[in-house]
C-alpha cells in the first residue's frame, strides 16, 4: 500500500485561526495512524501578505501542540524546497508545458480591459468570468508580444462543455459543469503561480495522498482535477472540513475578534485541551469518550466519522475540556499556569509564596482556564466583597444570625489552622442545631461572598482571622 502523506499548507500571514489548526491536526491525526508523513508547506506565493516571523508563529504553534512535523522547511525532506517562494522555476515550468500541451495559454490583456469586463458583468449582474478573449491568439501574435515583454499571465484552457466530478470523503459526489469554470489564472504577471496551481503541483510533487482543508475549496477543486488531468497524474484523496462557526452560525473571523489559537494559550488554556476540543470539532468517536491524549487520537481518529455541518463553536465546551485537564496539573505546573496571570493582577509582594501556592491549590478543581483564577481569588485581595442577590436572599433564614454569631465566638479564641476553624464549625453545628447547607452556606457567603467555592475551612485559613472575623461583622 502506498504510505500516506498528508500536508498543511498554511499562508504565513500571522496568525492561526482555529480552522487551520484543526486542519493541521487532522492531516496530523490521518498521517500518524499510518505510520505515515506529515508535511508543512509553506504557500507564501502572494508576497503582498506574507509577514515577518509568521513562519517561526507556525512551527512554534504546531510544536506547543505537540504535532510534529516530519517534513518542511526546518526538517527538510526529499520533496523540497518546502517554501513556495522558492520554488518559482518548478511551476514556471510545468506551466509551460501545459502551454504546449494546449491547456493552458497566455494572456496578455491588461488591467484596463479586464476592468471593462468587470464592470460589464457587474451592470449585467452576473459573476465575472475572464472571457477567454486570448485562447485562440496565433502563434505570431503570441512570439510578437513575448518578444516585446509584454506583461502576460498562463491561464489554463477549461474544456467547453462536459462535467468534472470528483467524491470528497466527507460532502460525498461533487460535480461541476465545466462551462461554469473560469479560464482561471496559473501563473500571475509577476511570475508568481495562484494557489490554484502551486497546490495541485506540490500536492502531485509531494506525493500527497490525503489534501485536508476548509470546504472553501470544495467547489474549485474540479479546476484542479483537470490540471491532474491534463499531466496524466493520480489526484489525491479529498477531505474538506465544514467551517467552524458561532452559535447562529457565522464565520469564527479573527476581524471580529473571534479568539484564535494563541489569544486562548496567551488566556491560559492548555494546548493538549485545545487539541482535544478541536479534535470534537466536526468529528466524533463511535462511543461517547470526550477527553483524549494525542496517542489516542491518533488511534482512534476515523476521518469517516468527519461530519459535514457546520462545527459551532463552544467556548463553555473547551472550558469544561480544559478545566478536565487543569485538574491533572501537578501544583507547580498549575502555578506555573495562574502565577503570571495573578502578578498582573494583584500585589503579591505582600503574601508569602507558601500562601500563594495554597492559593492556588485550593481553587484547582474550579477553575476553567488560567487567567479565570484572576477573579476566582479577588475576594483575597479586596477590602469590600458584594453579595449577590441569591446569596442575599439565602441569607434571610432564620437562624442564620445566630448561628453566624456563635461561629464568630468560636473562632474569637482559638489558634488559626485549618483543624481549629473545621473544629469551629463543628462547635458551632452543635450549638446552634444548624447543620448543612444552613451551617456551611452563611458563614461562606458572608465571608466571601459567593455560594460556591473551595473547602470552608481551607478559605478561611487564608483569608486570615482578621478578615474573617471583620467580615462576620
Ligand atoms: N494556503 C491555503 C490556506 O491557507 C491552503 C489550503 C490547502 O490546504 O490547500 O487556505
Amino acid at each position: 500500500m502506498e504510505k500516506v502523506r498528508t500536508r498543511f499548507a498554511p499562508s504565513p500571514t500571522g496568525y492561526m485561526h482555529l480552522g487551520n489548526l484543526r486542519s493541521a491536526l487532522f492531516e496530523y491525526l490521518i498521517a500518524k495512524k499510518e505510520n505515515g508523513t506529515f508535511i508543512l508547506r509553506i504557500e507564501d506565493t502572494d508576497q503582498k501578505r506574507v509577514v515577518t516571523d509568521a513562519v517561526k508563529f507556525i512551527t512554534d504553534t504546531l510544536s506547543l501542540c505537540n504535532i510534529h512535523v516530519d517534513e518542511g522547511p526546518m526538517q527538510g525532506g526529499e520533496y523540497g524546497p518546502y517554501f513556495q517562494s522558492e520554488r518559482l522555476e518548478i511551476y514556471q515550468n510545468y506551466a509551460k508545458q501545459l502551454v504546449d500541451m494546449g491547456k493552458a495559454y497566455y494572456c496578455f490583456c491588461d488591467e484596463e480591459r479586464l476592468e471593462e469586463l468587470r464592470e460589464e458583468a457587474n451592470l449585467r449582474k452576473v459573476a465575472f468570468l475572464y472571457d477567454g478573449h486570448c485562447r485562440n491568439l496565433s502563434k505570431e501574435e503570441i512570439e510578437e508580444k513575448l518578444k516585446n515583454n509584454t506583461p502576460y499571465v498562463i491561464r489554463q484552457a477549461m474544456p467547453k462543455d462536459g462535467v468534472t466530478s470528483y467524491d470528497d470523503l466527507v460532502y460525498g459526489h461533487i460535480a461541476v459543469e465545466n462551462a461554469l469554470l473560469e479560464d482561471q489564472i496559473l501563473i500571475k504577471s509577476d511570475g508568481y503561480p495562484t494557489y490554484n496551481f502551486a497546490n495541485v503541483i506540490d500536492d502531485h510533487l509531494m506525493h500527497i495522498t490525503h489534501v485536508v482543508r476548509g470546504n472553501e475549496y470544495l467547489s474549485s477543486t474540479p479546476k484542479y482535477l483537470l490540471l491532474y488531468q491534463a499531466f496524466h497524474w493520480t489526484s489525491p484523496l479529498y477531505i474538506h472540513l465544514p467551517h467552524i462557526v458561532k452559535e447562529g452560525g457565522k464565520k469564527l473571523s479573527k476581524r471580529e475578534g473571534d479568539a484564535s489559537f494563541m489569544d486562548l494559550y496567551n488566556e491560559g488554556y492548555l494546548p493538549e485541551a485545545i487539541i482535544n476540543y478541536l479534535a470534537l470539532l466536526g468529528w466524533s468517536p463511535s462511543d461517547n469518550q470526550e477527553i483524549f491524549s494525542m496517542d489516542e487520537l491518533i488511534e482512534k481518529f476515523d476521518y469517516h466519522r468527519i461530519n459535514n455541518s457546520p462545527a459551532i463553536y463552544d467556548v463553555k465546551k473547551l472550558q469544561w475540556i480544559n478545566a478536565q485537564y487543569i485538574k491533572k496539573l501537578s501544583l507547580d505546573e498549575l502555578c506555573e499556569l495562574t502565577l503570571p496571570f495573578l502578578e498582573e493582577a494583584y500585589d503579591l509582594s505582600v503574601k508569602s509564596k507558601e500562601w500563594i501556592k495554597e492559593l492556588i491549590r485550593i481553587y484547582q478543581n474550579h477553575l476553567s482556564y488560567g487567567k479565570e483564577m484572576v477573579e476566582l481569588v479577588e475576594l483575597f485581595f479586596k477590602e469590600e466583597i458584594t453579595i449577590d442577590l441569591e446569596a442575599k436572599e439565602f441569607m434571610k433564614q432564620e437562624g442564620i444570625e445566630n448561628t453566624l454569631k456563635i461561629f464568630k465566638n468560636k473562632i474569637e479564641k482559638i489558634f488559626w489552622s485549618v483543624e481549629s476553624i473545621n473544629q469551629a464549625i463543628m462547635d458551632t453545628k452543635e450549638e446552634s442545631g444548624a447543620k448543612g447547607k444552613l451551617l456551611y452556606m452563611p458563614i461562606r457567603i458572608k465571608t466571601t461572598g459567593q455560594m460556591h467555592g473551595p473547602e470552608l475551612p481551607e478559605t478561611l485559613f487564608l483569608l486570615g482571622k482578621d478578615t474573617v472575623l471583620k467580615r462576620l461583622s
